[in-house]
């Protein structure tokens, strides 16, 4: 099962989305429906799998192309604006502009389940 890795652990419940730079994961061969493993890393190590989700697309985009209708899904509140997400990628990536190249993950989380 392929892992991804999340600075935040903020997600909800139904579809998420994660936009990852460059065509890396759209190269992994990730397939609609297939399960994978959500890690929560923010210093990029003491990795902690939080949860399964199922992959529910894959695509490849300009950022300044995502759609807005998609964004209000980022599992994360404050990269919901194309601002905030190249923000946050920033940070993290160094300089992340609005015409790159990103893949976005879409994934379905079901956080009603309880975890016991
Ligand atoms: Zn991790």
């Amino acid at each position: 099962m392929k892992t991804l890795h999340f600075i935040s652990g903020t997600f909800h419940r139904g579809l998420n989305i994660t936009v990852r730079r460059g065509l890396e994961w759209s190269q992994k061969g990730l397939l609609p429906g297939e399960t994978i493993s959500l890690c929560v890393c923010p210093h990029g190590h003491d990795h902690d799998v939080v949860a399964q989700a199922r992959v529910a697309f894959v695509m490849v985009a300009q950022v300044t192309d995502i759609p807005d209708e998609l964004m209000v899904y980022e599992h994360e509140p404050l990269c919901r604006t194309k601002e905030g997400l190249l923000a946050a990628m920033s940070r993290v990536l160094g300089e992340v502009r609005s015409d790159d190249i990103v893949t976005v993950i879409g994934f379905e989380m079901d956080l009603s389940r309880p975890s016991q």
